[in-house]
């Protein structure tokens, strides 16, 4: 039981400390995304243990080195901030797997629950990577829903190149996370990570095309996913309303966690 012990909660503290300052010191995230990132970095390390942070900071870390690449790339890109992540984004992308990791905390069950976190963990980092290298793609994406072209930053826009980016994170987050680890075989940590990965990326796609509350601005026209353009409310068009991004990546990190589940049932029962 990791989080009883009070040395873990000694070594989550010296080394979120570490990360905090490193964070600040290069804004990497602003204050309220790097206090999110603490809470969420300090529980999953105490109830899920190291292993579990290890791989959380391979994907925060090469997160943010993508989202520093594309900002120097590509600075103006509508309907994106400006590469620093906020508190929402953090929250959305990590709870699922907050919750994952608490869960293997308290029941002592191993398997599953790790499989659910590398699942919310690989649909966030999917699509994390699938976005940010995504916007580096030189012609006009694709709606997924009509695969007409849409404007780059368009909810549920896809290009090729933003799929091989969600690749590469599936990837990086396999190799990581079957070296620190062995609850599973390489195969399987490969088959839990893809599967969910894509799974996860592909719906964050489809409810971003369909559901996700889109708006016109009424000073400039222009068609965003923020409800506030130019200073002004914008009117709006399309979608449901408080379904935003981050209602979208977070029902996403869910079915990713649920794919990784049944996943990891089937390839335990049929061993
Ligand atoms: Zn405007």
């Amino acid at each position: 039981m990791s989080y009883l012990d009070p040395l873990t909660h000694l070594e989550a503290i010296t080394i979120l400390a570490i990360i905090f300052l490193l964070s600040i010191k290069f804004k990497f995230v602003d204050v309220g995304g790097v206090t999110a990132s603490f809470v969420v970095g300090y529980v999953i390390y105490v109830f899920g243990g190291r292993n579990y942070f290890l791989a959380l900071i391979a994907f925060y870390l090469v997160s943010v080195v993508f989202t520093k690449i594309r900002v120097r790339k590509v600075r103006e890109v509508e309907n994106k901030e400006s590469g620093i992540r906020g508190w929402r984004n953090v929250v959305a992308n990590g709870i699922t797997a907050t919750i994952a990791a608490i869960a293997s905390g308290l029941s002592g069950e191993e398997k599953i629950f790790y499989a659910a976190y590398l699942g919310a963990l690989s649909s966030a980092f999917a699509d994390t990577l699938a976005t940010e290298i995504g916007l580096l793609y030189p012609k006009m994406p694709r709606l997924i829903t009509s695969m007409r072209k849409v404007k780059p930053g368009t909810p549920g826009a896809v290009t090729t190149l933003g799929y091989l980016g969600g690749l590469i994170g599936m990837t990086i987050l396999a190799l990581i996370s079957s070296t620190i680890d062995r609850k599973f075989t390489l195969h399987e940590v490969f088959a839990i990570i893809f599967s969910s990965g894509l799974v996860g990326m592909t719906v964050d796609s489809l409810l971003g095309a369909t559901v996700q509350a889109k708006y016109r601005c009424r000073i400039c026209g222009k068609k965003t996913e923020s409800p506030i353009h130019c200073g002004l409310r914008a009117e709006q068009v399309e979608g449901i309303e408080y379904i935003n991004t981050h209602t979208v990546n977070f029902v996403a990190t869910v079915i990713g966690a649920v794919t990784a589940s049944i996943v990891t049932t089937f390839l335990t029962t049929t061993r």
